[in-house]
């Protein structure tokens, strides 16, 4: 088994394992330094997955920070660390016209570069195993549509996706890409630069550049839009959240990529994972909420590690 695997960043620029720091290109930025991939653990690793036969993997921030998209949470990487900058409430995005204005100018400017993240070696080696059968259900955290992207079905995008947008009047749902087109035909002369690149496609404008910024409403009933994803402070939907659980109960074990499981809706799933006996594995860089839980805990690069198992 090699290690010395090469990787390519969301630029298309290939850089190899061996600089693993986090200085090089894109694919460093975001992504926190980790150890030297342990052969032993890849070995553990690569035991698990072939003993599982129904698997459930829960995926996190930090299986997109190699595709060039920032978390929140990571240590000096990631937002939290990098900004002062913290993520839109869903009450305040409600209930505050000014709030969505800001909101939704921020959200165009940054869209082209958010809806061009390709997936990475970790997404594709993913959809490999369910395209082999062995994977049983894929349930993430993440809003970026990468799973989608390399082709993953058997798939619960819990906290929602950015490239759908939901009328908060009707409720009617359109692609996130034709409301791109709406702003633009509002906006002709708006022009603004992007400083900066969150999770959830937000850019940080000055307070004039957002003040002329026009905001369409939704075309059946003139409602305001809102991305389909659940903001900080609202609650992921009942049916969704049962049928994940019901995912769970079904499965044989439980992998956790990239995500530190800070969230209480996604920690109860691995309650739920416990009391069934699953066994548990996680790969994340840095410690998650569940390692007490885990028979198993990885420190490594998703990108790096995943497309080196066996799914077989
Ligand atoms: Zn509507």
């Amino acid at each position: 088994m090699t290690l010395g695997l090469t990787l390519r960043s969301a630029q298309g620029r290939w850089t190899s394992n061996a600089s693993r720091g986090c200085s090089h290109g894109s694919l460093g930025l975001f992504v926190p330094a980790s150890p030297p991939l342990d052969p032993e653990k890849v070995k553990e690793l690569q035991r698990f997955i072939t003993l599982s036969k129904r698997l459930l993997v829960m995926t996190g921030a930090g299986v997109s920070t190699e595709s060039g998209i920032p978390d929140y949470r990571s240590e000096g990487v990631g937002l939290y660390a990098r900004t002062d900058r913290r993520p839109i409430q869903h009450r305040d995005f409600v209930q505050s016209a000014p709030v969505r204005q800001r909101y939704w100018a921020r959200n165009f400017v940054g869209w082209p570069r958010f809806a061009s993240h390709q997936p990475n070696p970790a997404h594709w080696a993913l959809s490999n195993w369910e395209r082999l059968g062995k994977l049983y259900w894929l349930v993430t955290q993440n809003v970026d549509a990468l799973h989608t992207k390399a082709g993953s079905r058997r798939l619960t995008e819990l906290h929602g996706c950015m490239h759908r947008v939901l009328c908060l009047n009707c409720g009617e749902q359109t692609a996130r890409g034709v409301l791109q087109g709406r702003f633009e035909m509002l906006n002709p002369t708006w022009s603004a630069e992007a400083h900066g690149l969150a999770p959830d496609g937000d850019v940080f404008l000055t307070e004039e550049e957002v003040q002329s910024f026009q905001v369409p409403s939704c075309a059946r009933c003139g409602g305001p839009l809102k991305p389909d994803v659940t903001f900080f402070g609202d609650t992921v939907n009942h049916d969704k959240v049962d049928f994940v659980h019901k995912r769970v109960r079904e499965a044989d074990s439980l992998l956790v990529v990239g995500s530190s499981v800070q969230v209480y809706s996604s920690y109860r799933f691995i309650l739920t994972a416990q009391e069934k006996k699953l066994p548990i594995a996680i790969l994340n860089i840095g410690p998650t909420r569940s390692d007490h839980l885990a028979c198993l805990k990885l420190d490594s690069r998703c990108g790096e590690l995943l497309p080196l198992i066996d799914p077989r």
